[in-house]
């Protein structure tokens, strides 16, 4: 094992069992509803670092939140909550937000991640589908098969927001079945990881090989934690998903998928390995170090 992953393991294990630190408080349980969103992005208006804003409404006329933070030339675009029963990386990206407001060890990452990205996060894309806790819009609609069409004004801003920023990677963050199972081992698949197909061929071309690369590091961060419990989800194209459009539209895109875990029927262990798997790979995209670590995907 070269020098440079066992630095990211050590790193991605240090970010573990930090977590608690950053965890925020006032999410306890998967299902936590709108409102609890909403108080949490209150207190992030008030904060320097975070430019909060509010363009679109969802068809029920609540406010969908993109959050801005960092000064970098590469732009991170990430969303959760798409489906609105699938709730685990809304958890981890408030801890993210957490995370970017304290003091200590961490401070030289957080220094080299803002400095280098700019990071536009919006979490809980789908708020009417987290309230009623349905995957479909409040059209009854699945966003991510309206990619094409944009009958959703939630998936219309998606697109918006990717067309516009133009960022450079995306973060498309899920929950999927608890019954899966990680590839040919029989455990359940915790976390799992796509780099999402941007044709039927499912060619690799230079955007969706970063996916690879970057997802790589974050497989490897987490396999310490969850051995053999990692999956790769299936990859076929589906032309109506912002995923693979979002690929073939030029943003290098990393599918991330929480699955089950023995215990955790409120996924808040779940909810700290997304939170670790972010931040690593937010770091290798900040670094770089994804192209020299994750060479022969
Ligand atoms: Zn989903």
């Amino acid at each position: 094992m070269s020098n440079t992953i066992v630095v990211a393991q050590d790193f991605a294990k240090s970010l573990y069992e930090s977590h608690e630190t950053y965890k925020e408080k006032t999410i306890t349980k998967r299902r936590f509803g709108y409102q609890t969103l909403v108080s949490i992005i209150e207190k992030l208006k008030s904060v320097p670092l975070f430019e909060v804003s509010t363009g679109t409404k969802s068809t029920q006329g609540r406010d969908i939140f993109l959050v801005k933070f960092g000064k970098g030339k590469t732009k991170v675009l990430l969303w959760s909550q798409m489906h609105g029963d699938e709730a685990t990386a809304t958890m981890a990206l408030a801890d993210i937000f957490n995370f970017f407001q304290k003091k200590d060890k961490f401070d030289p990452l957080r220094k080299e991640l803002l400095e280098k990205c700019t990071f536009y996060v919006v979490p809980m894309l789908n708020p009417d589908g987290a309230e009623a806790w349905t995957r479909y819009t409040a059209l009854g609609i699945d966003m991510n098969r309206d990619a094409l069409a944009l009958v959703t004004p939630e998936g219309t801003l998606l697109k918006h927001l990717q067309q516009s920023l133009k960022p450079e990677f995306g973060f498309n963050l899920h929950d999927m079945e608890r019954r899966y199972s990680a590839g040919e081992t029989g455990n359940l698949a915790t976390i799992s990881f796509l780099a999402t197909a941007f044709n039927k061929a499912q060619d690799i071309n230079p955007v969706r090989k970063k996916s690879m690369q970057v997802i790589a590091g974050m497989n490897r961060a987490l396999q310490q934690f969850i051995p053999n419990s990692v999956g790769k989800w299936p990859s076929d194209f589906e032309p109506r998903a912002f995923g693979d459009n979002i690929q073939k539209w030029g943003t290098t895109l990393i599918l991330i998928e929480s699955g089950g875990y023995k215990g955790d029927p409120e996924k808040q262990h779940i909810r700290k390995l997304n939170f670790v798997a972010i931040l690593t790979g937010l770091e290798s995209i900040a670094n770089k170090t994804y192209q020299r670590r994750y060479q022969n995907v």
